[in-house]
């Protein structure tokens, strides 16, 4: 017997495991290039083809860069972290271990918040830790039925980030991993790019009927290439499982594939499941040693966290979803930061942003930060000002923005050249009113019978004799005062 829905009757818990790949030059423990797409096997070398005698060597700028992650999710640092081997054998693998951290992370305890489908979330990040990624199994163009193994990518370095399971369904997952992205933008470590690789994600699920504390078995599952393949996997998940439990069935702890094409996730026998890691500390490699000076350097060289830009846009008057368009884009948040530091008011400025300038962007297949975008945050600033102080209505301003979009031209530069200042002066607004009430007896009659849409028509012909630059809010005063 069920009754309810099965979000009704069950919790969903979520534990993610990520993989992020660090935008270093060089690998981990080498210097072979972490360029992407090489032909395969051309950046290898002894060191990550594992060959004997071979010795790693740290990239401290990929130590940085985890470091930076770390900082930037709240965790404690430990700064004499480990390394260790964690064996298997598999063929991306060639040297039949991986260097990671096991005992030792560089860091624990750290939180991320973000903004869930109702209400503000807090999930604990149990560890973040790093390790050098494997090679790559290809099939294509390979001869029948053969396969290929490419180790460019073997040794890339990665961290792995561990939440708590304290996830709470599918949609909550994909805010989750939006909003770890969102935070590691802002740190520059990574491009964060599922559907390429560079941001992967691994998710535990369980179910617990409602009310009740203890945890479900869980079932880890894989292959998910977008934030929303995430969610889908998940949705799928919790239904087997409800039915699962709903007929009498034990949940077996086990790892299951999502097959995007079919919707469903199936057992799959991991390279995980069988083997036992038998982890030891990697013999090659010392301790880190981490400065306490070194950590509250990089902690102090990062730049506002999202949730305080977010907070911050919305003290400053900014409605929370337009903030949120902001923030979620690191470089249109420091195009926003330059045009509020270049004089623009906020809200004005924002839209100016965000609808007039990345419409004309986005017809043009470029973003800010681009040197395709030819307008300066400073310019754009002083458009929406030209707006504000009254010397051109917003309807020219669009015009203007084509000729800034176009040529890199400053707003001041266009008005004055084409002589787009509005026209405030009362006496040739009197005179366009008058001719606009000769020419259209209909509509003034219209307007005195009572239809208000006349009105809008008159305004419009005033415009148009003025060429859109008499000013708006005078055209209606002195309209109303010749018809009253
Ligand atoms: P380990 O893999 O080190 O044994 P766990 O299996 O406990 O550690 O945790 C791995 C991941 O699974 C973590 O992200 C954790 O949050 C998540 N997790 C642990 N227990 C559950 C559960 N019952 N349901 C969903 N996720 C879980
Ligand atoms: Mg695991
Ligand atoms: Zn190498």
């Amino acid at each position: 017997m069920s009754v309810g829905t099965v979000e009704q009757r069950y919790e969903t818990v979520v534990g993610l495991e990520v993989h992020v790949e660090l935008a270093t030059r060089s690998k981990m423990f080498c210097s072979c290039p972490t360029d992407f797409g090489a032909p395969p096997n051309t950046q290898v070398c002894p060191v990550c083809l594992g060959l004997p005698g071979a010795l790693p060597v740290p990239n401290a700028r990929a130590i940085e860069y985890a470091l930076r992650a770390a900082l930037a999710l709240g965790c404690e640092i430990d700064r004499e972290c480990r390394w260790d081997r964690k064996n298997y054998h598999y063929p991306d693998l060639p040297k039949g271990y991986q260097i990671t951290q096991y005992a030792r992370p560089l860091a624990r305890h750290g939180t991320l918040r973000y903004a869930g489908g109702d209400g503000e979330r807090s999930v604990r990040i149990r560890r973040l830790h790093m390790e050098e990624d494997t090679g790559k199994s290809t099939h294509e163009g390979m001869p029948g039925g053969t396969t290929g193994v490419d180790l460019n990518r073997a040794g890339v370095p990665l961290i792995e980030i561990v939440s708590e399971p304290d996830i709470r369904g599918p949609e909550d997952a994909r805010l989750y991993l939006q909003s770890l992205r969102t935070v590691l933008l802002y740190t520059r470590v990574s491009d964060v790019k599922m559907e390429e690789g560079s941001l992967r994600c691994d998710a535990n699920v369980s179910l617990r009927p409602v009310g009740t504390q203890a945890y479900g078995a869980l079932v880890e599952v894989k292959n998910m290439n977008s934030f929303r393949s995430v969610q889908r996997a998940l949705e799928y998940e919790v239904h087997r499982q409800a039915a699962a439990l709903d007929a009498g069935e034990r949940i077996v702890r086990e790892t299951r594939h999502w097959d995007e094409k079919r919707g469903v996730t199936f057992p799959s026998r991991s390279k995980e499941e069988a083997h036992d890691y038998r982890y030891f500390p990697e013999p090659d490699l010392g301790p880190c040693a981490l400065t306490e000076a070194y950590v509250e350097q990089v902690r102090a060289s990062l730049p506002e966290a999202p949730g305080a830009r977010q907070a911050r846009y919305e003290r400053l008057g900014l409605p929370a979803h337009d903030a949120g368009v902001l923030v979620a884009d690191p470089a249109l948040a420091l195009y926003f930061d330059r045009m509020l530091a270049g004089g623009a008011a906020p809200r004005e400025g924002a839209s100016l942003l965000t609808v007039e300038l990345l419409g004309r962007l986005n017809a043009l297949g470029v973003t800010v930060g681009e040197s395709g975008c030819r307008v300066q945050p400073e310019q754009l600033a002083a458009l929406q000002e030209l707006v504000a102080s009254g010397v051109i209505s917003g309807k020219i301003a669009k015009d203007v923005l084509d000729e800034m979009v176009a040529g890199g031209a400053d707003p001041q530069a266009v008005v004055a050249r084409r002589g787009l200042q509005q026209i405030s002066d009362d006496g040739a607004i009197v005179d366009a009113v008058r001719s606009a009430i000769a020419v259209n007896p209909q509509s003034v009659a219209d307007f005195r019978a009572g239809k208000k849409q006349a009105l809008g028509f008159l305004v419009g012909q005033v415009m148009k004799a003025t060429k859109g630059k008499a000013n708006p809010a005078k055209v209606n005063e002195i309209l109303a005062r010749e018809l009253g």
